[in-house]
């Protein structure tokens, strides 16, 4: 693993930070609507530059930037304290899994879409009775003709309310062995026949929702990757899911802590011992997560594909995530639990890190079998 960029590295990163400071959108407005169609504006911004996904190739509107390219990116954005992009889980999970997963014609019709943020997409994922154990879904889907049928419902579905197109994963065999029995399919949202329910969170926001599917229909020319392969394709989702915000989560985690830093400075509590103490051991944390995001960026310019370390940084900067927000209401006090402050929101945001994505216990299962190689119990 090396360090230091190189001198196009370098150049690259001067060019999208002074790109950066030229088009920066400002502040979110505060109403969830508005503040979504801000962050697609701001996502059409960055695709009519050539900025939506840098490592994507040149012909689905990417810029073929490298790895390290791409990290880069993702730290500028995050230490300009820019918004995300709208179809974050669009570029993040289901245009990757199209790229290793679809045939030319899904190449040709969803990748641009998804870069433009002209098309929105979600994960349907997570069943009420199937979120860790994700191969035990019941979500069915029977073949009829040139369709299949669906039936099901899902839970948990960011962002179904903006959303033209569904990652859904669904039970195509009732009798074949629980993860053989599954295909993954691209569900048009804009039928009747899906219903979208919103879920109000701890923030007052709803982020995600609950989907109703009855008897829904997808063409066959929908399915990714071939009938019965839903579980190894829902898997190149997952690893993009943990490994790909990585870059962009530590340096927003190492911004916030600045931040904390010099609001506790400004109030002359740096000489405390305790606080110090604390805010010294999250700098740490910070580090560790910095460096084991560049040995998963590593581990994926060696085979081609996000490895398990991308668990590892999910569940660190997690943990991290929700250490920082309970130190800064500890050391900024009743001020930061008020209702407009970004510290009170952050807080309870953060207890979702834990979840989302892949549970803690999960990921250390995860870590400890095949990151760590140890014994499965
Ligand atoms: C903010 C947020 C956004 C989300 N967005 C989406 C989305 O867009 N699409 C989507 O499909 N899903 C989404 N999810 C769902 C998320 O992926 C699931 O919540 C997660 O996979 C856990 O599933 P579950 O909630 O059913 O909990 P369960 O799987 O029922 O787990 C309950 C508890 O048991 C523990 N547990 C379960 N199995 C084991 C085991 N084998 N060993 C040890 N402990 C275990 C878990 O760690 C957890 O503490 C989102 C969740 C959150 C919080």
């Amino acid at each position: 693993m090396d360090l230091t960029f190189s001198d196009s590295e370098l150049a690259f990163r001067d060019e999208l930070r002074a790109w950066i400071e030229a088009n920066h959108p400002g502040d979110a407005p505060k109403d969830e609507d508005e503040a979504y169609a801000f962050r697609r504006a701001w996502q059409r911004t960055l695709y009519d530059a050539g900025w939506a996904a840098v490592h994507w190739p040149r012909e689905f509107g990417g810029r073929d930037a490298s790895l390290v390219e791409a990290a880069i990116f993702n730290e500028e954005l995050a230490r300009a304290r820019a918004p995300f992009p709208a179809n974050v889980l669009g570029l993040l999970l289901a245009g990757p899994t199209i790229m290793v997963w679809g045939d030319e014609e899904q190449k040709q019709r969803y990748l641009n879409p998804i870069m433009s943020g002209e098309e929105i997409w979600c994960q349907g994922f997570s069943e009420p009775e199937a979120g860790s154990d994700l191969a035990a879904l019941k979500t069915r889907a029977v073949r009829d003709g040139d369709d299949w049928v669906v039936t099901g419902q899902k839970v948990w579905t960011s962002g179904a309310q903006y959303s033209k197109w569904c990652m859904l994963v669904a039970r195509t065999d009732q009798d074949a062995p629980k993860h053989k029995g599954l295909s993954y399919f691209i569900m048009d949202m804009e039928q009747a026949e899906v219903q979208v329910r919103p879920l109000r969170q701890i923030t007052g926001e709803a982020e995600f929702n609950e989907l109703f599917i009855e008897e829904a229909r997808i063409p066959n020319a929908n399915l990714l990757g071939g009938e019965g392969n839903g579980w190894k394709v829902a898997l190149t989702t997952l690893m993009n899911e943990r490994a790909g915000l990585a870059f962009g989560l530590q340096v927003g985690l190492k911004v916030k802590l600045d931040q904390l830093t010099e609001e506790a400075a400004a109030r002359g509590l740096l000489d405390d011992p305790v606080v110090a103490d604390r805010l010294g051991e999250l700098h740490t944390r910070c580090e560790i997560l910095r460096l084991t995001a560049y040995r998963g960026l590593t581990a994926t310019m060696k085979y081609g594909q996000p490895g398990p370390e991308g668990s590892l940084t999910k569940l660190m900067w997690s943990s991290t995530n929700q250490a920082l927000m309970q130190a800064a209401t500890d050391i900024l006090g009743p001020g930061a639990l008020v209702k407009d402050s970004p510290w009170s929101y952050e807080l309870l945001r953060s207890r979702g890190n834990t979840i989302e994505g892949g549970t803690t216990e999960i990921l250390k299962n995860i870590v400890a079998e095949r990151v760590l190689g140890l014994p499965r119990k």
